[in-house]
């Protein structure tokens, strides 16, 4: 039992996520640093009190490779809402060896992502990017927009990573806040993808958010506000000629920062509470098989350490987590490691084709819900 225990510590230290570790850009450098996860918080696995679905995916999976259930998936899910009420990736799910889907959370950064982009293209690899909404900026926009030009995914890792998602207030104003922070930040990926240029991206910053350029918004004014800002930013799109309930990205692929309460503390509670805000939401929680631990703070430095994860990472299989700010010669080294070992990269898309049987563009349309 203790070593269960002392596993899941490790597992816990090593999803912890940190704005620590890279320069803010300049406009922001007053304000306050990011919430990080205290490395000696409660540990318990929470998992074994909520198991995830018992879907059909293991026999599923038996017969066919992710990349071919892609190919031939059917173009309506199964609707295993029934389970948790709501769609979700766990580590818990199956997924063969050898192929992985790359995520990289906490960005966009202007000299982190950057640099992550650059070695994705150079060794012809697709990510997701988990966008945490407040980082998107004038100075940053052009990452977002080149991530969808080099054909990564998006998703929100909510707009002011708080860790504590579950307990900011009481549980129906909870949920309604991690309903704003994952919808503002959907907003802002817009808004990113739409910019012409720093001076528009500021304007159409100020004309949804009614703020100045480059304002951190505060979870209470986002919680309190956020239909309104949606509201504006319907507008904007119609006015752009965008026809009703299309936008620039539908973003269905949502993390909480830390893992939230599926990772560590809150327990059931807070896990219900966090269900109840996917479920509206019509978000897939993305959660992961291994992490490269580039939030461990005595081994964020650690190039074997880096390496090594992500090496066992990649011939287990399922989902990567990795931020942004990883140290660069690790990052390299290990997708110079799965280029010789073999080891395929897939869109978060496969892992929804193998647990859900459909293809993204069903879950999209299972997602909004009837019209
Ligand atoms: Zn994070």
């Amino acid at each position: 039992m203790n070593k269960l225990f002392a596993f899941w510590g490790f597992l816990i230290a090593m999803s912890g996520c940190s704005a620590h570790s890279h320069k803010e850009p300049a406009h922001q450098r007053s304000l306050p640093l990011l919430e990080v996860r205290p490395v000696d918080a409660p540990k318990r696995p929470v998992f074994t009190e909520a198991p995830t679905s018992t879907f059909e995916v293991a026999t599923f999976l038996e017969t066919s490779s992710p990349t071919q259930l892609l190919k031939a998936a059917a173009t309506t899910c199964r609707d295993a809402r029934d389970e948790r009420g709501f769609f979700g990736l766990y580590r818990t799910d199956a997924g063969p060896k050898g192929e992985i889907a790359l995520t990289f959370d906490d960005g966009p950064h202007p000299t982190a992502t950057a640099s992550v982009l650059k070695l994705l293209a150079q060794h012809g690899r697709k990510a997701t990017f988990f966008l945490v909404g407040r980082n998107i900026s004038r100075d940053t926009y052009p990452l977002v927009q080149q991530m969808r030009a080099d054909g990564h995914a998006l998703g929100s890792h909510s707009y002011s990573h708080n860790v504590h998602m579950t307990n900011v207030a009481t549980p129906d104003a909870t949920i309604e806040d991690i309903v704003a922070q994952h919808e503002v930040t959907a907003i802002l990926i817009d808004i990113a993808l739409l910019a012409k240029s720093p001076e528009d991206f500021d304007q159409r910053f100020t004309r949804v958010f009614d703020s100045a350029p480059a304002t951190w918004l505060s979870g209470r004014t986002i919680r309190e506000h956020w239909k309104t800002y949606q509201s504006r930013h319907t507008s904007e799109l119609s006015l752009a000629g965008y026809a009703p309930g299309d936008r620039p990205y539908r973003v269905i692929y949502s993390r909480p920062p830390g893992g939230g309460p599926y990772v560590e503390h809150d327990g059931a509670a807070g896990i219900a509470i966090y269900d109840k805000a996917l479920a509206r939401l019509g978000m897939v929680n993305v959660m992961w098989h291994s992490a490269s631990g580039d939030t461990v703070p005595e081994k964020r430095g650690d190039f074997g350490f880096l390496t090594d994860n992500l090496a066992k990472g990649a011939k287990q299989g399922g989902v990567v987590l990795i931020h942004d700010y990883m140290r660069p010669d690790a990052l390299e080294h290990s997708l110079e490691q799965m280029a010789r070992d073999g080891v395929r990269t897939v869109p978060l898309a496969s892992a929804v084709a193998a647990k859900y049987g459909c293809d993204e563009s069903a879950l999209r349309t299972l997602l909004r819900g009837p019209s």
